[in-house]
C-alpha cells in the first residue's frame, strides 16, 4: 500500500506532533537482527520517525537552578499507538517501537535458532537521522534544525511504501571538534574531547565519549535510566545538554529563537565526585 507523504504529515499534526520523517528499510539492510527493525516486522518497507518539541521552560528551571525534573527523550507511547491505528485503518500493517537501552539486549531466551534473543531494540537516534529529523551531537544528544535537542522522539515500522528522506548530514548542526561546548560544561570532566567514531547509514563521524561512572553519578541534571540498571542516564537537562542549548541557540544555527538568552548568567555545577 502507497501512503503519501502529505497524508502522513496531516496524521502526525493531528496527533500533536511537530516532526514526522522516513528511512526506507532498504537502509537497514546491514544492521545486526537485533538492532534491525526488521526482525520485529520482516515486511517493514517504512521506518517512521517522528518527534514533539520538550518546552524551553523545562530546561530554563534546571538551568537556574531551582527545579529539578526528568525531561524525557521518548514520547510516551500513545503517539505511535494511535499512528498505527491509523496506519491500520488505511489498509496497512504498523508497529510501534518503544525505545530500550541497547545495555538491555538479550533480554530473553530466542523464539527460535534463526531469530535474535528479545529484545530486538532498534536505535531511535539512528533512524531518526536516517529519516533526515536531524544528527546525532558530539555529546549524543539528537539535534534538530527547529528546536536543538529540544525533543522527545517516537517510532513505528510499516509496510506501508513512503516516499522516503535522505540521511541527514552530519555536521551541518554541530561543528563537533570546533564548538566542544558540551566538553566544556561537564563538571567532572566525564566527556571527552577526543572523539571516537560513531557510522549512520553510510556517513561516519566523530562523537564524544563518556566516563560512564561519572555520568551515573552525575549531580548537574542527568536522571538515571530506568528502563535498564546498566544503561548510561539520560543526559538531556544535564550541564552537558544544557551547554549545547545555549551554543545553538546563541548561534543562531536552530530555527527557534527567543527574546532572552537561554543562559543568563555562569552555569553552576558540582563535580559529581565532590558533590
Ligand atoms: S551527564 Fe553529567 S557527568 Fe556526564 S557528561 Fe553530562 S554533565 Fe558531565
Ligand atoms: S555543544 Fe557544540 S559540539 Fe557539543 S553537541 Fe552541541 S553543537 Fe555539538
Amino acid at each position: 500500500m502507497k501512503i503519501g507523504r502529505e497524508p502522513l504529515q496531516a496524521w502526525t499534526r493531528e496527533l500533536g506532533l511537530d516532526m514526522v520523517g522516513v528511512a526506507s528499510a532498504e537502509r537497514y539492510r546491514d544492521i545486526e537482527p537485533q538492532w534491525n527493525p526488521l526482525s520485529i516486522l520482516p515486511t517493514a518497507r517504512s521506518i517512521i520517525v517522528f518527534g514533539k518539541s520538550i518546552p524551553r521552560s523545562l530546561f530554563r528551571g534546571i538551568e537556574e537552578g531551582t527545579l529539578w525534573m526528568r525531561v524525557d527523550r521518548y514520547l510516551p507511547p500513545r503517539a505511535a499507538y494511535s499512528l498505527c491505528r491509523i496506519f491500520e485503518d488505511n489498509g496497512c500493517l504498523a508497529v510501534p517501537c518503544s525505545p530500550l537501552a541497547p545495555e538491555r539486549w538479550p533480554d530473553g531466551v530466542a523464539a527460535g535458532d534463526d531469530k535474535p534473543a528479545p529484545n530486538v531494540s532498534p536505535d531511535i537516534q539512528v533512524a531518526a537521522q536516517l529519516a533526515g529529523l536531524g544528527e546525532i551531537g558530539y555529546n549524543g544528544a539528537f539535534l534538530t534544525p527547529r528546536f536543538g535537542v529540544r525533543q522527545a522522539l517516537g517510532m513505528v515500522f510499516a509496510d506501508a511504501e513512503i516516499d522516503p528522506d535522505e540521511p541527514f548530514p552530519a555536521g551541518t548542526l554541530c561543528p563537533r571538534e570546533k564548538c566542544l561546548a558540551c566538553v566544556r560544561a561537564c563538571p567532572a570532566s566525564a566527556l571527552s574531547a577526543t572523539p571516537v567514531t560513531r557510522t549512520v547509514g553510510e556517513e561516519s563521524f566523530p562523537v564524544g565519549s563518556y566516563r560512564l561512572e561519572a555520568c551515573r553519578l552525575c549531580s548537574n541534571g542527568a536522571f538515571p535510566d530506568t528502563s535498564c540498571a546498566a544503561a548510561p542516564p539520560n543526559r538531556l537537562a544535564a550541564a552537558c545538554t544544557r551547554a549545547c542549548i545555549a551554543c545553538l541557540e546563541d548561534s543562531g544555527r536552530i530555527a527557534t529563537g527567543y527574546r532572552a538568552p537561554f543562559r543568563r548568567k555562569p552555569a553552576w555545577g558540582c563535580d559529581t565526585f565532590e558533590a
